[in-house]
């Protein structure tokens, strides 16, 4: 089955000469060269008129479909009134309220624009807190496009990602994932000069690996014993794996968290929240954190509307069954089609790829999959109908229902057996 792609062609084209590579984020330098229209819940249509089942998401933040009516009102409602005034307005209150509500464990949030930008405030508040100047992180997670926080990172040896990346890597010690022992062992070492313990408590961007049991409680404990600052990257499990996201699945709360995709439904919005005692040096200014479209009219009308239809009508357990049911069905037709299609995770946020079914831990044991073959996978999806990330990381949103669960799996059944997981 071939679509027409000959407008998205076009468009592409033109693109090539006026941004670098065509795409206005690196991260969709993998992606399909695919021009969209429009989206409204679950699906997308693209310009030259073909449907997709979305299982990406806009890498996320879509968590309640695209174009959301309830939020996209609030924002247009909100907007007649202006975007930023270089003071407060009444709704930042309201969505801090819902935030905090929703989070749980947290005294205060601050809100800013990308998930880049939380981390290095988080970074920031835990160093200013402990005097410190060192963060432990975790190998194969990601934490955003900064100089101090990107790195390619195999078998826990750190290089840089990027040409013209400052090298600081001096700042940080890599880990691995999943391995408390490890962290037991470096803190016992170098705990006088560590700030804050840096992760995803599901690794979702190399696989989507969840914490081990107990792994999260360990961390927890071993940053009260060394007075370490425990920093949760939530800015994909942040109100998707549960409404206050991974410290609230897995009933650990660090001492500060980053937030983003999610939260706004689909509205450039992120945060960092955490302890009192640690978020109010901001407000003496004794830590600076600024931002022009901090906490804008239209992102606080975003996340207000969000978070109120997340916490009226919670999604969660039709995410859940939806997910199982989707997991399995794929499993299925790998079988079916004798093709090792395997998936781990959560079934709001789960990883795709081709291998051994056994489950991965962390990042060293991701070489067992076949990562290219599922990103040739995703690029012959398109042709059939279902728009998914290359690197096999599959979102589903409340918006997504029997109907797509129908017309996801008939797509990839007749993608696979065009061979289209190339056996
Ligand atoms: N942290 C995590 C865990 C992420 O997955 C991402 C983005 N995928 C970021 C931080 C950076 O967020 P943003 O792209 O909004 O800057």
């Amino acid at each position: 089955m071939t679509r027409n792609h000959t407008r998205s062609a076009e468009l592409a084209a033109r693109a090539a000469g006026l941004t670098p590579g065509g795409v206005h984020s690196n991260v969709r330098l993998a992606g399909p060269r695919v021009f969209f229209e429009r989206g409204e819940g679950a699906w997308l249509w693209d310009v030259d008129g073909n449907d997709y089942v979305d299982y990406l998401l806009g890498q996320g933040p879509n968590f309640l479909g695209h174009a959301p009516r309830a939020v996209n009102d609030a924002v247009a409602a909100a907007m007649r009134r202006g975007s930023v005034f270089g003071a407060q307005h009444a709704l930042e209150n309201d969505a801090s309220e819902l935030f905090l509500q929703a989070v749980g464990w947290a005294d205060r949030v601050r809100f800013g624009v990308s998930g880049t930008e939380s981390v290095q405030l988080a970074l920031r508040l835990a160093r200013a807190a402990t005097g410190r100047r060192r963060f432990v992180r975790f190998a194969g997670h990601y934490h955003g496009w900064l100089d101090n926080v990107l790195v390619r990172t195999v078998d826990e040896t750190t290089t840089p990602a990027s040409a013209g990346q400052l090298d600081q890597f001096d700042q940080f010690h890599v880990l691995p994932y999943n391995d408390l022992a490890a962290v037991e062992t470096l803190l016992a070492e170098h705990a006088d000069d560590l700030a804050a313990i840096l992760l995803e408590p599901v690794m979702c961007n190399s696989g989507v690996v969840p914490p081990r049991d107990g792994y999260l409680r360990g961390l927890r404990d071993l940053c009260d014993r060394h007075s370490v600052v425990l920093i949760f990257d939530e800015v994909i499990t942040g109100f998707r794996i549960a409404p206050g996201g991974a410290a609230d699945r897995y009933g650990v709360a660090p001492d500060l968290a980053t937030y983003g995709k999610a939260m706004a439904g689909g509205w450039p919005v992120a945060a960092v929240a955490g302890r009192a005692e640690l978020m109010d040096p901001i407000g003496t200014g004794e830590v600076n954190h600024s931002g022009t479209f901090n906490a804008s009219v239209p992102a606080c009308a975003a996340v207000a509307a969000t978070l109120r239809q997340l916490r009226d009508d919670p999604p969660y357990d039709r995410l859940e069954t939806h997910g199982g049911k989707l997991v399995d069905g794929l499993r299925e037709l790998g079988t079916r089609h004798d093709v090792p299609l395997r998936a781990q995770g959560l079934p709001m946020a789960f990883h795709m790829s081709f291998g051994d079914p056994s489950p991965i831990h962390d990042l060293g044991q991701l070489d067992r999959l076949d990562l290219e073959r599922y990103a040739r996978f995703a690029h012959v999806l398109v042709d059939y109908g279902v728009w998914v990330a290359p690197r096999g990381i599959w979102y589903i949103s409340a918006a997504h229902g029997e109907k797509e669960l129908v017309a996801v799996l008939e797509r990839v059944d007749a993608a696979l057996a065009a061979g289209g997981g190339d056996r």
